[in-house]
């Protein structure tokens, strides 16, 4: 009785009357369905903390294998209003959320992904790098899904020495391998730059927003990477490409 968890709004539906059913990924028990009933009169105490993007501590009744909650109160821990400020933060957002909300199972329960996902929310908030923040949280979700591209040496022949990116391959490939593959005609900089990602933990985020920055064509690597080993696509993804263009 009384479960208390923080948790990022991922998004927010319509739903019976002046209801809404929100997303959330919770810090305890992974994805959580929410409804929140009355969030659109005038009266309500929870229409700002259960806006998108927000991180809120929320009080639920949790059941083990149950799908959907009541929601009994929440207060706003982070409010990232300013990501409303612009349509590049808020498709960048749109673009996490759904990576979270399509990749991962409902029932997965991983604090760390939490934690990266409201570290990444605030950097949007605060407009740094939105790229570096696709790259970041599409490498946590290819960990999780256990399809990590090897950036450590040729995917054909173990050579240390590498010249290029073969997504299909899963990986680097080297020059003397890979005429046997589709690959990516990247500069030495880009492929440094995937590495650097891919190898990343959480712990060394900071450090990598101050080493370098990212762009779009980052983001493609690893958005194309997860399409090809899982087959999942990114609606919001397109969107978000052409208000950055
Ligand atoms: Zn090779």
């Amino acid at each position: 009785m009384n479960d208390t968890t923080l948790g990022i709004i991922l998004k927010q539906s319509e739903y019976k009357n002046n209801d809404a059913l929100i997303k959330v990924l919770s810090k305890e028990y992974g994805k959580l369905s929410i409804v929140v009933k009355g969030i659109r009169k005038a009266t309500s105490k929870n229409s700002s903390s259960c806006m998108p993007f927000c991180t809120s501590e929320f009080i639920f009744d949790y059941k083990y294998n149950q799908s959907i909650y009541n929601l009994k109160k929440s207060s706003i821990v982070t409010n990232n209003f300013k990501i409303y400020d612009s349509l590049d933060k808020l498709s960048a957002c749109n673009v996490i959320a759904q990576i979270i909300d399509t990749s991962i199972p409902d029932m997965h329960k991983d604090s760390e992904l939490f934690e990266i996902c409201d570290y990444l929310l605030k950097k949007v908030n605060l407009n740094v790098d939105i790229y570096m923040c696709i790259c970041l949280i599409l490498v946590k979700i290819l960990k999780i899904n256990g399809i990590v591209p090897n950036v450590k040496c040729c995917i054909n022949c173990g050579n240390e020495v590498i010249s290029s990116l073969s997504l299909q391959g899963g990986g680097f490939v080297c020059k003397g391998c890979q005429k046997d593959f589709y690959f990516e005609s990247l500069a030495v900089n880009r492929l440094k730059k995937f590495r650097y990602l891919v190898m990343a933990e959480y712990k060394d985020y900071d450090t990598l927003f101050e080493l370098f920055t990212c762009d779009l064509e980052d983001c493609d690597l690893f958005m194309n990477f997860l399409k090809l080993h899982s087959g999942t696509n990114i609606k919001s993804y397109e969107f978000f490409k052409d208000s950055v263009m």
